[in-house]
């Protein structure tokens, strides 16, 4: 594989098929905002996005999660007694039938536990993080150049092991996880970064299709995505264009486009806007909050101390390797 192609993340669905588009957004959006964790806390959630789940699906999730535990007793016994075949009428009971199979997916996307990274030189890059981020949250990073934001990112990616602690993302024990596996793994996480990371080469449909290439998706499948993304970040009309030919802010909507074709169910973002003019910033900055919208994590690393604030979301400040302040809406806090 080629140098710059290595970042490429990408994210399986059986089909290769972003249910971004055909998720739930209503659905999704009451539940990403009122899941304000009191970090542990409970409250029903809805799959706008999940793993591995076709688009078609996606629209029962919600309701199999929010039945399940109220439903799943007398399903069994349905089951038992030879009244199965009612349910075919009722597709929440359906639904649940079929999830049967499948282990629920976790209620954290990422879970830190007193996380240390120590590079080889100098004091710990991080120092004993713990940290939770909700299925459906969307989440800002910030603190000064060398607090550890792009380790951390790093961590989640599987890119570097933790020297002390544990991460679990998408549910997968990241220290553990077998090398073999991470191609896999990564397929969960969409990640764009401050300079783009596209291929030079190839036009901005080639660049988001690559990404679905990678999971083999089928052709038929990837004629219907990449045409989706690209109008989903507004770039439909530019699907010829080589990166060159693009702003800075186009080159950005292309890498969000190819970071999100194969539907992963969290995206992470290290400085997206580092490169950025502040409409630009905005305009990515109101991209990201969309796809959050339709069920997908969202992580973003940034400096941007004006869009931080506007947007009332949570923010987690690191200093010298340590969180200082986790707060539900916050805001930038001022270095001293
Ligand atoms: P941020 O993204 O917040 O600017 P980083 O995670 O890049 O911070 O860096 C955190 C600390 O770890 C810094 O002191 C940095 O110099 C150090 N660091 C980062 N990457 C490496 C590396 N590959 N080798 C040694 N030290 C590193
Ligand atoms: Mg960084």
């Amino acid at each position: 594989m080629r140098e710059d192609t290595k970042e490429i993340q990408t994210a399986g669905t059986a089909q290769g098929k972003p249910a971004l588009q055909a998720g739930t957004p209503a659905r999704a959006k009451s539940a990403s905002r009122s899941g304000t964790p009191a970090q542990g806390k409970s409250v029903p959630r809805v799959e706008g996005s999940s793993q591995g789940k076709p688009a078609s699906q996606a629209g029962t999730a919600a309701q199999v999660r929010t039945a399940s535990g109220a439903a799943g007793a007398g399903d069994r016994e349905k089951r038992r007694s030879g009244k199965v075949a009612e349910e075919t009428e009722k597709p929440v009971g359906a639904a649940v039938g079929r999830r049967r199979k499948k282990a629920a997916p976790p209620e954290e996307a990422i879970v830190l536990d007193r996380v240390v990274k120590t590079y080889q030189m100098g004091a710990p890059a991080l120092n004993g993080i713990s940290l939770k981020v909700r299925r459906g949250e969307f989440v800002f990073i910030v603190g000064d150049s060398g607090s550890g934001k792009s380790t951390l990112i790093k961590l989640l990616l599987r890119e570097l092991l933790p020297t002390e602690g544990n991460i679990t993302v998408n549910g997968t024990n990241v220290v553990r996880l077998r090398r073999r596996k991470i191609p896999k793994f990564r397929r969960g996480i969409g990640v764009v970064f401050q300079d783009f990371r596209l291929l030079k080469d190839r036009n901005v449909y080639d660049n988001v299709a690559f990404a679905q290439l990678v999971i083999q998706a089928k052709a038929r499948d990837i004629r219907r995505n990449v045409p989706m993304m690209l109008s989903l970040v507004g770039l439909a009309g530019k699907y010829k264009a080589k990166p060159k030919q693009l702003s800075g802010g186009e080159q950005q909507r292309v890498a969000l486009a190819r970071a999100l074709v194969n539907n992963p169910p969290i995206l992470l973002a290290d400085e997206p806007t580092g490169n950025l003019d502040p409409k630009n910033s905005w305009e990515i900055m109101k991209l990201l909050e969309e796809i959050n919208e339709k069920g997908t994590t969202v992580l973003v690393v940034t400096h941007n101390r004006e869009i931080v604030n506007a947007m009332k979301k949570r923010v987690i400040t690191m200093k010298k390797g340590v969180i200082v302040s986790d707060e539900e809406q916050g805001a930038y806090i001022d270095e001293d």
